[in-house]
C-alpha cells in the first residue's frame, strides 16, 4: 500500500499506454495516486479521471506558471469542481522563480488568492516553489491555509521546514531525494518526523534514480520509498504504511472518500 501523492496522469506523454502504466503500478503495490491540476483544464482532467478511476484523487488549481491567464470566471469554475466527489487538495500553486512564466507580483497574488480559495473550500493546498524560498514563506506566514498542505518536491533547507511543520504543513518527497547531489534534502528527510513526510513521483517528471532521465510514472514512487526507508532505517514496509497514513491524514480522506 503506496499512495503516490502527487502525479500527472493527464499528460499526454501517458496517452498511448496509460492502462499499462495503471496495471504496472497495481501490481507494484501503489494503491493510490494524487493528480494534480495546473490550469483549468489539467484540473478538470483530474475530477474526470478521478471519476473514472478508483485508484485516482483530485487536486485542483493553477500553477504559478499559468497565473496570469487567471479571470474570475477561473476562480467560480474551480470552486464547482472542489466540490466533486474525491477532490482533496487546491494546487499546484506557489511561486516559481526559476522560470518566471508569469511575472512575480502576479504570481504572489495568484497565490494567495488560492490560499483563501482553498480555505473557503476546506482544502489543504499543495506547493510549488522554485528559487522562492523565502517569497513562499513570507505568504504563507501571513495567510496560513487553514486545513494545512504539502509542500510537494521539498527541496528547502531543514530551518524552513521547521517553520512549514509548524504551519501545518507535510514535506512531499520526490526523485531528486535519490540524486547523488541530494546532500541538503537527504538531510531534511533524515530529521523531519516520519510523520510529516510524504512520497510522490511528480510524474511523467524527475524520474528516480536508477532510471532518471526516462518518463516517470507512479510505479517508480517504490524508490522514493526505498530511499526514505533507508535514511529513517525503517523496514520498507513501515515506510510506505506510515507515508499512506500521513497522506490520509493531511487529505483528510477518512471523511471523505
Ligand atoms: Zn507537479
Amino acid at each position: 500500500m503506496i499512495w503516490d501523492t502527487h502525479a500527472h496522469l493527464d499528460d499526454p506523454l501517458y496517452s498511448e499506454d496509460f492502462e499499462e502504466v495503471a496495471a504496472r503500478m497495481k501490481s507494484a503495490g501503489i494503491s493510490r495516486v494524487t493528480n494534480v491540476g495546473c490550469d483549468l483544464p489539467s484540473s478538470e482532467r483530474s475530477v474526470q479521471l478521478a471519476q473514472e478511476y478508483d485508484f485516482i484523487y483530485a487536486a485542483i488549481g493553477i500553477h504559478p506558471h499559468y497565473a496570469k491567464g487567471a479571470t474570475d470566471e477561473t476562480w467560480a469554475k474551480l470552486l464547482l469542481l472542489a466540490k466533486q466527489p474525491k477532490v482533496l487538495a487546491w494546487g499546484e500553486i506557489g511561486l516559481d522563480y526559476y522560470r518566471d512564466l508569469s511575472p512575480r507580483s502576479i504570481q504572489k497574488q495568484i497565490f494567495i488568492q488560492q490560499i483563501m480559495l482553498a480555505n473557503e473550500a476546506g482544502l489543504p493546498i499543495v506547493i510549488h516553489e522554485r528559487d522562492a524560498h523565502q517569497a513562499v514563506l513570507e505568504i504563507v506566514k501571513a495567510h496560513p491555509p487553514k486545513s494545512g498542505g504539502v509542500f510537494h518536491c521539498y527541496s528547502g533547507s531543514w530551518e524552513m521546514a521547521k517553520v512549514l511543520m509548524n504551519l501545518g504543513f507535510y514535506l512531499s518527497f520526490a526523485g531528486p531525494v535519490t540524486y547523488k547531489n541530494a546532500r541538503q534534502t537527504v538531510e531534511v528527510a533524515g530529521h523531519a518526523p516520519i510523520d510529516r513526510i510524504l512520497v510522490e513521483t511528480d510524474s511523467p517528471y524527475l524520474t528516480p534514480e536508477p532510471r532518471r532521465g526516462k518518463r516517470n510514472e507512479p510505479t517508480y514512487v517504490r524508490e522514493i520509498v526505498k530511499k526514505i526507508a533507508e535514511i529513517k532505517n525503517l523496514p520498507f514496509e513501515d515506510a510506505a504504511l506510515q507515508t499512506m497514513r500521513n497522506a490520509e491524514i493531511i487529505f483528510n480522506t477518512r471523511h471523505k472518500v
